[in-house]
């Protein structure tokens, strides 16, 4: 159906951009001064098919904070380093129905978080990340984003000490985590590549970048260069199902249909597979900190162009 209304997309985009410019609400998450973008009106929609299209309107070149994004592809890393069947043995696949920063759950499951797209999961998956030192584990994530996005990507510092100096709860989660064996080792060094991760500048056309590749099996279409092995695309996909948009997971698989991952930073990333990647960036967060503007552009979208997987055909 994309395929067929393609004209009038770049039409149909500048139609939503219009349309929730104004759209004046939400919080916007800045801990302390960093180096991106929080102005509230800076709005931009990018589209990119498998076959290497691009769509875009907005400031799709201004830089902010992948933030929980990341937590897409350092599963996807660890699946890599360690394989299926380890990973599901230190993290379920259940969605938890709790904020994103949530410690509940730790303690009523000891044996393992619940899922790797929220904090707990998270932080479980980064301590696996092999690496000789701190150096070469952030090297390996920031070498997995360049293929992702086709060009080298930086972590903003003063992000990342800024995280470091409130992360109470996040400490709190990683204590928690090993008193349950659920992960071992240095806490400190998790934690700092945690935030590091995090903490990765990109823009809205690298955030679509990264979602198309993911709907083409793992291959860049813009460089087509592989950035994960394909057989774990499914799992990262999955996961991002059911459990990518925070305590919002079941409402937008039932209202958008299609599998996508937010961040606080105001991105999503969500993937059509075999067909595009979506990227959206809006920086006004509801109270689950989801984007605003970005989760109304993708619930248009998924009706325009039927991309509800369910959708009948
Ligand atoms: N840096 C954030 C944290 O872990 C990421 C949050 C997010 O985007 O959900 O607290």
């Amino acid at each position: 159906s994309l395929f067929k209304k393609q004209d009038y997309l770049p039409s149909f985009l500048q139609h939503l951009y219009d349309k929730y410019l104004p759209l004046q609400e939400g919080k916007i998450y800045v801990s302390e001064p960093d180096l991106v973008e929080h102005d509230p009106n800076c709005f931009s929609i990018c589209i990119v098919t498998v076959d290497g299209t691009v769509y875009t309107v907005g400031e799709s070149e201004k830089p902010f904070l992948i933030q929980s994004i990341s937590k897409v592809f350092a599963y996807g890393m660890a699946l890599e380093d360690h394989g299926r069947d380890y990973i599901l043995t230190k993290v379920e696949v259940e969605p938890t129905g709790d904020s994103y920063n949530s410690i509940i759950k730790v303690e009523e499951n000891s044996k393992r978080p619940y899922n790797c797209m929220v904090n707990t999961g998270a932080i479980a998956m980064t301590s696996l990340i092999k690496g000789k030192s701190p150096a070469h584990k952030l090297n390996r994530l920031l070498k997995m984003y360049q293929r992702y996005v086709g060009h080298p990507v930086y972590v903003d510092t003063s992000a990342v000490v800024s995280e470091q100096n409130q992360g109470d709860r996040n400490w709190a989660i990683s204590y928690l985590l090993r008193n349950f064996g659920m992960i071992s080792g240095d806490i400190k060094q998790t934690l700092d590549l945690y935030l590091q991760q995090c903490s990765a500048i990109i823009n809205c056309r690298d955030l679509a970048v990264m979602a198309a590749t993911l709907a083409n099996q793992g291959i860049n279409p813009i460089t087509d260069q592989s950035a994960i092995n394909p057989e774990y695309v499914k799992d990262l996909l999955s996961v991002m199902f059911t459990c990518g948009m925070y305590d919002f997971a079941g409402e937008w698989c039932y209202k958008v249909g299609f599998p996508a991952k937010s961040g606080v930073g105001g991105g999503i990333l969500g993937v059509v597979p075999g067909v595009m990647g979506i990227g959206v960036f809006s920086p006004p967060l509801d109270k689950r900190g989801n984007s605003i503007r970005g989760i109304k552009v993708c619930e248009e979208l998924s009706q325009q162009f039927q991309l509800h997987i369910f959708q009948p055909l």
